[in-house]
């Protein structure tokens, strides 16, 4: 897993040789951090009245599968998913912990790797790392990041604000992490057929690139802020559009309707897909991991965002009369379900 092919084993250097090899290389970017990695605690100087904390905790075999993900995008997507948690309060993210359980099987080089991708992220969301915890695993890897953001408090968006008559809004394009992830599961399974194979990626670029590097949608939490503009309610979508509309429907007790020709769905996504024999919508439905951004707007709001070319205006937020649903192409009326999420979580870790 190292460039240079040295393997360092992580019993050579020990816990405290291998925590300070990664406060060495380091550096925090913001003033409300006071002291970092290094002393008991970390030691935090908010900036606003309000504090935002999320974790998430990502096991090998169940959340990522190191076949196919190189460490390194691995340390960034665990910043990039935690800090969206960060962005769908509203928020600005701060400081993250990351605390891992590893097995001998890593050496140093591959830890380093690992907090090149975190470090990466942490520089590209402006996040200071400022603790952790290091454990050894007999079981694969696992990987624990808290991030800590702050929001004034009348910016603070819950997932509980969307008001009948809002306008429902997503970023970005859906279902190509999903695409993604079949493509990666697909050389997997020829290159442990034949290990002679060198996986196909280059012309699935940017789906495979949506799956292992995902980018948390802060740019449009920074032009939110410029324009004064503050949803109605927000969620990042992690586990697919379906399940987040439905979070959003009843948190706010309100009936979410899309349109089908309103999905923000990417041209390689659509191909790949269809070359896979799975419906283009589902995947943008049901298909997780794309980290975008979903949250409602009041209709006062929508001049400022008409043309913004990254914001797609699915739908809009009904009375809580009846189920949330999407209108097709030809008119027909579908209740939204998240069935598919679960079907595909079991999907992700076997491999068929
Ligand atoms: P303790 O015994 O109190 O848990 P540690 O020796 O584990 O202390 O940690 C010492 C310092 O190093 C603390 O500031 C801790 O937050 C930090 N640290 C430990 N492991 C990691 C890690 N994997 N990544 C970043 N910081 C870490
Ligand atoms: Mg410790």
């Amino acid at each position: 897993m190292s460039t240079t092919g040295e393997r360092t084993e992580l019993n050579k250097i020990g816990e405290f040789g291998l925590i300070d090899r990664i406060k060495s290389k380091f550096a925090t970017h913001n003033p409300e951090t006071k002291v970092g990695i290094g002393d008991d605690a970390a030691v935090l100087a908010p900036h606003s009245s309000r504090t935002v904390v999320s974790t998430d905790l990502l096991v090998e075999g169940v959340h990522f599968d190191l076949s196919y993900v190189p460490v390194q995008h691995l340390g960034y997507k665990a910043i990039a998913v935690n800090v969206s948690d960060i962005a769908a309060m509203n928020a600005l993210p701060k400081q993250v912990t990351v605390s891992l359980a590893l097995s001998n099987r890593f050496s140093a080089e591959a830890i380093d790797a690992f907090y090149q991708g975190v470090r990466a992220a942490c520089q590209d969301y402006k996040v200071d790392l400022v603790g952790g915890d290091t454990s050894s695993s007999t079981s694969g890897l696992l990987i624990s990041v808290t991030a800590v953001g702050e929001v004034e408090p009348e910016k603070i968006t819950l997932r509980s604000g969307a008001k009948e008559g809002d306008i429902i809004c997503a970023t970005g394009d859906l279902g190509g992490a999903y695409v993604g992830l079949q493509i990666l599961e697909r050389e997997k399974q020829v290159f442990m057929a034949n290990p002679d194979m060198q996986p196909q990626l280059e012309e699935y670029d940017y789906i495979v690139k949506r799956q292992l590097k995902p980018s948390a949608r802060m740019d449009i939490i920074h032009e939110l802020k410029e324009q004064n503009l503050v949803p109605t309610s927000m969620i990042d979508i992690s586990d697919g559009l379906a399940s987040e509309l439905l979070h959003l429907a009843r948190a706010s007790d309100v009936t979410m309707c899309i349109y089908e020709d309103k999905l923000p769905i990417d041209k390689m996504t659509y191909d790949t897909a269809i070359s896979f024999n799975i419906d283009p919508i589902t995947c943008a439905l049901n298909g997780g991991e794309d980290y975008e951004l979903l949250f409602t707007i009041g209709q006062e709001d929508y001049e400022s965002l008409k043309n913004h070319p990254d914001i797609h205006f699915i739908g809009y937020v009904k009375k809580n009369i009846e189920p949330s649903h999407l209108i097709t192409k030809q008119g027909n009326v579908v209740p939204i379900t998240a069935q598919g999420w679960n079907h595909w979580q079991q999907g992700d870790t076997e491999s068929e």
